[in-house]
């Protein structure tokens, strides 16, 4: 039965856990679907979010449409981030076309509303802005008390060195924008038949102490169990890293990157273009782990996600 329990204890991956000592402790629940909202912006523009009011650690999906006239760039801020659109292709020239973005919202970000602001460039150089707000709903996620070897929550001062340069690294990693979007169309599931991932967001005290939230979704599998590529990207990271084992990730673009950790082996390397379905590498039990399972995470322009959340909303896009 070691295959169900088994999960990784990632501590000092994420950023540091802030302090939420008040935090009730929910039990682990579905995401409540919420109603997409849409704003008229004039001009013929709309703007529509996939959902007003996401919770923590959730992925919405943003969507400008011109009724009549093409957009030729859109410029957005969210939460001081750029938030980069892109342009689905055109049936032709004369169509306006439908520019989308996706934003994420850190499992951490503090629950309250921020405004999202757009500027429109229109062919003739007019700019049109458009505003909507994002209301950030505190999640709900479990919290368990676990108890570990004690070198997994106190690492020596050579380890901790280690794994704090390795945070250092990733850190730099999810904060480069590369321009150009990888992926095209819907995610798929890293493993074949294995989508029961679960525990994302969930909060973890070790030992009695708070540690950082689960910033990813764990699949329980068997070791050397294949682990494919969702979508197209690139490898930007392929090695051991401390806490979490043999690390691939991978940049999808436009801020997107997709993370696998606790691999047995690595088949890719860094540099590499993999297209979706590619073997990124096989199940196994490295770093702090409790037995093989594979760690999935995503991060959207630096904020954690549930990268389940990209399997949903891309595969609801109606060309
Ligand atoms: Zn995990």
């Amino acid at each position: 039965m070691r295959l169900t329990i088994a999960i990784c204890v990632l501590l000092l991956t994420g950023t540091p856990a802030i302090a939420q000592k008040s935090r009730p402790h929910h039990r682990a629940a579905a995401p409540i679907a919420t109603p997409p909202s849409t704003h008229d912006c004039g001009h013929n523009l709309t703007l529509h979010l996939s959902s007003p009011d996401p919770s923590q650690g959730s992925l919405l999906l943003l969507e400008l449409r011109s009724a009549n006239q093409p957009i030729t760039e859109i410029k957005a801020t969210w939460d001081s981030r750029e938030i980069p659109f892109w342009q689905e292709p055109r049936a032709d020239e004369k169509s306006p076309g439908v520019w989308r973005a996706l934003l994420g919202v850190d499992l951490e970000l503090k629950p309250e509303t921020y405004p999202l602001a757009l500027a429109a460039k229109t062919e003739s150089a007019e700019e049109i802005p458009c505003s909507a707000t994002i209301d950030v709903k505190e999640g709900t996620f479990a919290t368990e008390s676990l108890k570990v070897a004690p070198n997994f929550v106190e690492p020596n001062p050579e380890q901790l060195a280690r794994a704090e340069a390795e945070r250092q690294r990733l850190r730099a990693i999810f904060a480069t924008l590369t321009p150009e979007r990888l992926w095209d169309g819907r995610f798929h599931y890293p493993l074949t038949g294995v989508t029961t991932g679960g525990n994302f967001g969930k909060r973890r005290i070790l030992n009695g102490k708070p540690g950082s939230p689960h910033s990813g979704v764990d699949f329980p599998a068997p070791s050397g169990t294949p682990v494919y590529a969702p979508q197209r990207g690139r490898v930007v990271l392929a090695e051991p890293l401390y806490f979490s084992g043999n690390t691939v990730i991978l940049d999808h673009g436009l801020g997107l990157y997709t993370f696998y950790a606790h691999f047995e082996s690595i088949s890719v390397q860094p540099g590499d273009l993999v297209d979706t379905g590619a073997l990124l590498g096989k199940v196994g039990a490295t770093g702090r782990v409790t037995g093989p399972h594979l760690h999935w995470a995503a991060t959207v322009n630096r904020a954690r996600t549930n990268p389940l959340q990209l399997i949903s909303l891309l595969g609801t896009i109606d060309q």
